[in-house]
């Protein structure tokens, strides 16, 4: 890490540490894998993370999301700016109990989040074991479910839409109600659509969830 890298990240005005001790404590997950990173961003807004992400960028320097680091693939770790998101972000608002929906920042462990719908009589499904932990970033991320899985399904099935921060620093909302990333959108399609027999073969009917989670 070059003094020049790190004042690029500092200009964002985003919380980011880059001393040993908070370097060591983000270079493990709950996987058996052991990546130092340069440094640790911890932005409070998609707006920050836009900004850190960007700068990381023109650093050179990867960047990998983070949660509370429950994952077990190592998907949590990585050489670059840790963008941990859990830090901040833990913001329960919108609730709308006819739609039953609610509106969750990235940082929102599913705990707090259970907490709070229990007294209105609601819980949200999928029931990770890690929920102490866990937080929605990352269950949306890893879509992940626990046993109740064959009723609830996984985090997938109940996520109506996402505010998020590309690897280009756009910010986009997406989900049926948003009419965004026809570029990106297209692209997966014809991915999908180009592989979706080998992609029936690997998905019997009846099977729910294939871990890493993505429905391919
Ligand atoms: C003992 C144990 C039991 C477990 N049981 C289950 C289980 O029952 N079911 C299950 O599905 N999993 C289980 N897991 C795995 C893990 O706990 C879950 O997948 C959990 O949902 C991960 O959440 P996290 O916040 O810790 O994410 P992290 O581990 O921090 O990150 C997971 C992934 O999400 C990405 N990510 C995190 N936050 C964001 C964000 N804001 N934006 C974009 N990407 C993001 C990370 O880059 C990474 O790829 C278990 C793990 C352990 C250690």
């Amino acid at each position: 890490m070059t003094s020049a890298q790190e004042r690029k990240i500092k200009q964002t005005g985003c919380d980011a540490r880059f001393d040993n001790l908070t370097r060591q404590l983000y270079a493990t997950d709950a996987s058996i894998y052991q990546i130092e990173p340069i440094g640790v961003a911890f932005p409070k807004s998609a707006q920050q993370a836009s900004l850190v992400i960007r700068a990381a960028a023109d650093a050179g320097l990867s960047v990998t999301p983070r949660g509370a680091g429950t994952s077990l693939v190592g998907n949590a770790i990585g050489e670059g700016l840790i963008i941990e998101c859990s830090r901040y972000n833990r913001q329960i608002t919108e609730l709308d109990l006819e739609k039953r929906s609610v509106r969750v920042g990235a940082g929102v462990v599913l705990d707090q989040l259970n907490d709070f719908l229990k007294p209105r009589g609601f819980c949200f499904g999928p029931d990770v074991a890690t929920s102490s932990r866990a937080t929605l970033g990352g269950m949306i991320a890893n879509n992940s479910s626990g046993a109740r899985c064959p009723i609830y399904g996984t985090t997938a099935d109940h996520v109506i839409s996402l505010e998020i921060v590309m690897a280009d620093d756009r910010i986009e909302k997406i989900g049926p109600t948003h009419d965004s990333l026809h570029a990106e959108r297209t692209r997966i399609g014809n991915l999908i659509r180009a592989a979706s027999a080998e992609m029936t073969e690997c998905w019997p009917p009846g099977l729910i969830k294939r871990w890493p989670g993505y429905g391919i």
